[in-house]
């Protein structure tokens, strides 16, 4: 039998994927971005957000539905098992 060649993915093949798959909400105070391809819909974000910022959608990955109300205290960054959400924005300040 032959043995079907595997293509390796090179490393900016993998970035390639990963920011095509990045959705970004941004206001003056506060950018966060996620990555589709990486959220794997399991809602910890979503649980853990003390100001009820995001939402799942119908494919189940995470959306933001109030971006004003972020406080940037990193919850949902610091939480997620898949690096898919990253906030930027200096906690504490209302500008970044
Ligand atoms: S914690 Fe990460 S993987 Fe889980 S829903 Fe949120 S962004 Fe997606
Ligand atoms: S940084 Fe904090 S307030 Fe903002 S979306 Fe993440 S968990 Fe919610």
């Amino acid at each position: 039998m032959m043995a079907t060649a595997t293509k390796l993915r090179t490393r900016e093949d993998v970035l390639q994927v990963a920011r095509a798959a990045t959705k970004s909400y941004v206001s003056t105070a506060v950018t966060i971005q996620i990555n589709d391809a990486w959220c794997k819909g399991c809602t910890i974000c979503v649980e853990f957000c003390p100001k009820d910022v995001l939402v799942m959608n119908r494919l189940d990955k995470v959306e933001v539905k109030s971006l004003e109300a972020c406080t940037k205290c990193m919850r949902c960054e610091q939480l997620c098992p898949d690096f898919a959400i990253v906030v930027f924005g200096e906690p504490g300040k209302s500008k970044s």
